[in-house]
């Protein structure tokens, strides 16, 4: 089976309908009868991507891992299957699906290999500043490009002396007649190597805060762009994340998005979509390596039986199963809450990210635990796991930035976490 654009229409509308469903089911649960069964259109997808992810990431992770080559092939394969850019509008020949639909497909591909994922959910953090504020215009040519050709593109905002304070960017953009010229270093950018544009946050007024910030799109092959080396980092090594210098770019003053002094909304609002699917990556994650527990602890035996009979490895596994399905009902409620569109979901949102980011991290640490020495081998795929959680508690906000959201969105609204 394949995610087509022709059919893209009729399952962007089922699943649409399908995600109010659950979400009705979901507040239902408090009289009673909950319910929380995927659409045949979502049964479909997750299928696809779990047969992808199984027959064809997985069995290349730990290669990838070593190498650290980054996953063209991998991305070329799963663009042709349609589990790229899902969430581009069949308006702009895209999928048109919604954030619990990729939610459903990225925690099949993170189970498979969490670096592969990145690269492919990098593009979409970089296209939803577009398709948050872009117009017309920009998302034909921009997102465009994605969803016909199995291209990168990057989300550049972080820089070497400012990640979580955003605000403290020092990229700057002076306009000159109908271009912007850009000067400024990015740093930490996924896909960065081979992004074919990026979205790039950059001061038009600094004195004015984040009220003086722009966001635009450039191309990646504009003059003054220097990719900079491939980062080595902890985990998920086929990811490619670098920094970006810009030395006098031109930028057309129609790539800015919105208009000037938007840019910082813009760019924090990309993160109400984005943050589910991240958190879902490590639902996925955490899912596979407490199967790996499981497959390795009715295996191997101490003691004369098997290591999953003695209590203690037993309720390892079962605290594992518990905080999979509670970070997976989480970010499965923020996005949607995202694709009903009645309110903001940050608050969700960030809860989600936080949660199953730091589930992630105990679930690996406990299977390479439950593994004893054998975990601790690369021969085993439990480290690699082990490595490639820790940075979810980092990327798109560290959990300590999430949890400075949560409690911001709950002190200005307590009502929030009313059922
Ligand atoms: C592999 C990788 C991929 C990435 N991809 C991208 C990308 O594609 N695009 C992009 O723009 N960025 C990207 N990033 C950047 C990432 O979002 C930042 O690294 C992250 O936001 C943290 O920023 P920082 O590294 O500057 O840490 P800092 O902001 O310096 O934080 C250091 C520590 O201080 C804590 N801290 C900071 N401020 C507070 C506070 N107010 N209260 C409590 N604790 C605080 C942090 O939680 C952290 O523990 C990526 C990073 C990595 C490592």
């Amino acid at each position: 089976m394949m995610l087509t654009r022709q059919t893209a229409g009729k399952v962007a509308k089922v699943t649409r309908a399908a995600a109010g469903v659950q979400a009705r089911s979901l507040s239902h649960a408090v009289a009673g009868g909950p319910t929380l069964t995927l659409t045949e259109d979502q049964k479909s997808f997750q299928e696809l991507a779990r047969k992808f992810a199984k027959e064809e990431i997985a069995p290349k992770a730990a290669e990838l891992d070593r190498t650290m080559e980054y996953p063209f092939e991998l991305f070329k394969q799963a663009h042709e299957l349609g589990l790229v850019n899902t969430h581009v509008s069949t308006d702009y020949g895209g999928m048109g699906l919604g954030c619990l639909d990729n939610c459903i497909i990225q925690e099949e591909l993170a189970w498979g290999c969490t670096g592969v994922m990145t690269a492919i959910e990098a593009n979409s953090l970089a296209s939803m500043p577009l398709i948050v504020a872009g117009s017309d215009e920009q998302k034909k040519e921009y997102l465009g490009r994605l969803v016909n050709e199995p291209l990168q593109a990057s989300y550049g905002v972080t820089e070497p002396g400012a990640g979580s304070d955003v605000a403290g960017i020092s990229t700057t953009a002076v306009k000159k007649g109908d271009k912007y010229i850009l000067n400024g270093q990015k740093m930490w950018i996924t896909n960065g190597g081979h992004a074919n544009w990026f979205f790039v946050l950059a001061k038009t007024d600094p004195e004015a805060g984040p009220k003086g910030m722009t966001g635009f799109i450039v191309d990646g092959d504009s003059p003054g762009i220097t990719r900079g080396r491939k980062e080595i980092n902890m985990g998920q090594r086929c990811s490619d994340t670098r920094g970006i210098t810009f030395e006098d770019v031109e930028v057309p003053a129609a790539n800015v998005l919105g208009s000037e002094g938007q840019g910082f909304r813009i760019a924090m609002q990309a993160f109400d979509h984005t943050r589910p699917p991240v958190a879902i990556g490590a639902v996925g994650l955490a899912r596979r390596a407490m199967e790996e527990a499981i497959a390795y602890a009715t295996e191997r035996k101490t003691f004369g039986k098997p290591i999953a009979t003695h209590q203690s490895v037993a309720f390892s596994i079962a605290e594992m199963a518990m905080n999979i399905e509670a970070a997976r009902l989480l970010t499965y409620k923020s996005a949607m809450i995202m694709d009903e569109g009645k309110q903001r979901n940050t608050m969700f949102a960030s809860m989600a990210k936080a949660f199953a980011s730091e589930v992630a991290n105990k679930v690996a640490s406990d299977a390479v635990q439950v593994f004893g020495g054998n975990g601790f081998n690369t021969e085993y795929p439990v480290e690699k796991l082990m490595r490639d959680a820790k940075i979810y508690t980092i990327y798109e906000g560290t959990s300590q930035i999430q949890r400075l959201i949560v409690s911001r969105e709950l002190f200005s609204d307590p009502s929030k976490l009313e059922p």
